[in-house]
């Protein structure tokens, strides 16, 4: 051991919601922690968030008068992933789920008063928090305890195994032109977010997705630090041809990288050739995949008034009227004239609004099957009450959702499914969770929840 290098009970890496989760954890109960994050800054793409996450149960949703449970999330949960996710994983979010939004609030965490329904949701269950808040206020709690030592600019290289066992016992980090260990005698938990900004592994998955069809957005960090070191130890991943991007980006702006589902309130989305092409009603992950595949991968929610006034504006990706005050919605008397802004076909758009409306009233949309505003939620309604509005949608990718196979105690598995002695993950860079989709608010939840199970688990190895 050289003089620089540094020891305690566990090391975490990267210091977003799940890193924080695991080393508040740890500290709570007692042990010492050595959190690494490899920015100046931390939050990661936790804090640059929409700040949903995705509850079941809880005191706010009875505040609301939303009836919710453990087995209905756990349902969604399964049904939103195409039943492609592993269902123990599934199960760990669900029973542990109730607990953390509880520990979340006495950490500190703020939650808004309203529930909101969306992506994959029977019911509402998005909680929402201010993202950077809430990294605050878990950092504020760890740092409280005395017992998490957070180094910034630190960034994780490699594993480091004991020699005799071969259970990982720490990490190589970098901080400026300096190298060292940092030796966990616990072991390691990697949070270290997902892929978003790794071009190149994104399209050795998904070769679908690259530069031109879709646009990446998330902390500046995640290029799969995490999973190669895995990897490098013969880690196995999961879940990783459904990388998806988000619905609902617009495609230019750069001052507002959340997606907008206007679609999730009523609206209809359109090609540039003025048609619908999807049921609009699914995961926006979905509406992501069929939108890259649409000509010049850029598409439009159409909308009318009555969906612009219609619902609140609490959760960030139902708020049009942001969108609207930020210039970037566009709006016209007529659907003639708005046809002519966005440069589609008058005839064929009005057409495919008329189409529409005629299968609200049946009751029955004959060409792709939707019947609900959001998964299982709400009634459609008509596109019919001047003005009209177009927002320019795409998909932005927020983050990969796949990655390391895990157990249900976020011991991280190799090629055999055998546990890698010493090695835990938690948070984006966990893969199994979400399968084939994903339900709104998952991502940040799996990260609190699964950062705490890791982080038990470790201490109790
Ligand atoms: C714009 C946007 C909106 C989103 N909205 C939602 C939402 O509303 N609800 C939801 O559920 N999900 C949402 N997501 C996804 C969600 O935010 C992430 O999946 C989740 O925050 C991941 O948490 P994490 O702690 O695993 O990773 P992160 O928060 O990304 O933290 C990982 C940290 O690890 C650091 N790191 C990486 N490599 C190393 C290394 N080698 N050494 C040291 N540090 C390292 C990174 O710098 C980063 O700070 C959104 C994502 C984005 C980008």
């Amino acid at each position: 051991m050289s003089t620089s290098d540094l020891k305690t009970t566990l090391v975490v890496v990267g210091a977003g919601m799940a890193g924080f989760s695991a080393a508040l954890q740890a500290a709570q109960a007692g042990h010492d922690v050595i959190l690494l994050e490899k920015q100046s800054e931390t939050g990661g793409s936790s804090a640059m968030s929409g700040g949903c996450l995705a509850f079941a149960g809880t005191d706010l949703q009875r505040a609301n008068g939303v009836n919710d449970s453990s087995e209905l999330l756990f349902k969604d949960l399964r049904e939103v992933g195409k039943f492609e996710n592993d269902e123990r994983l599934v199960r760990a979010y669900v029973d542990n789920q109730l607990d953390t939004y509880e520990w979340l609030k006495q950490a500190g965490v703020q939650f808004g008063p309203h529930i909101e329904t969306s992506s994959g949701q029977s019911v509402p269950r998005v909680h929402n928090v201010d993202p950077a808040d809430a990294v605050r206020a878990l950092a504020a709690s760890a740092r409280r305890t005395g017992r998490v030592r957070l180094l910034a600019d630190t960034r994780a290289l490699r594993l480091v195994r004991d020699p005799q066992s071969g259970r990982v016992a720490g990490v190589t980090a970098q901080r400026g032109n300096e190298t060292f260990k940092v030796l966990g005698s616990r072991g390691v938990v990697l949070a270290s977010g997902g892929f978003v900004h790794n071009a190149e592994l994104i399209h050795r998955y998904v070769p679908q997705y690259n530069e031109e069809a879709a646009v990446f957005i998330g902390g500046e960090g995640n290029v799969g630090d995490g999973l190669k070191m895995a990897q490098q130890l013969g880690a196995d991943c999961r879940d990783m041809i459904y990388i998806k991007g988000t619905y609902g980006k617009h495609p230019v702006d750069e001052t507002n990288h959340h997606s907008l589902l206007a679609v999730y309130k009523g609206a209809i989305a359109v090609n540039q050739d003025g048609k619908r092409y999807v049921d609009e009603s699914i995961s926006y992950k979905l509406l992501g995949d069929a939108c890259i595949a649409q000509p010049y991968s850029s598409t439009f929610q159409v909308f009318d008034q009555s969906i612009f006034d219609s619902g609140d504006n609490q959760t960030r990706i139902l708020d049009i009227e942001r969108r609207h005050e930020e210039g970037l919605v566009i709006q016209a008397d007529t659907l003639e004239e708005l046809a002519a802004m966005i440069e589609v076909p008058a005839d064929v758009l009005a057409d495919t609004v008329k189409t529409y409306n005629g299968y609200v009233d049946a009751g029955h949309d004959r060409d792709f099957g939707r019947e609900h505003l959001v998964h299982q939620h709400g009634e459609l309604v008509k596109i019919e009450t001047g003005p009209f509005y177009a927002y320019p949608s795409t998909a932005a990718v927020y983050g990969t959702y796949c990655g390391l196979c895990v157990d249900p105690d976020m011991h991280v598995l190799d090629v055999y499914g055998e546990p890698l002695e010493g090695l835990y993950a938690a948070g984006e860079v966990v893969g199994g969770l979400h399968g084939a989709a994903y339900m709104t608010g998952s991502a940040l939840g799996k990260a609190a929840i699964f950062g705490r199970i890791a982080a038990r688990a470790a201490l109790a190895d």
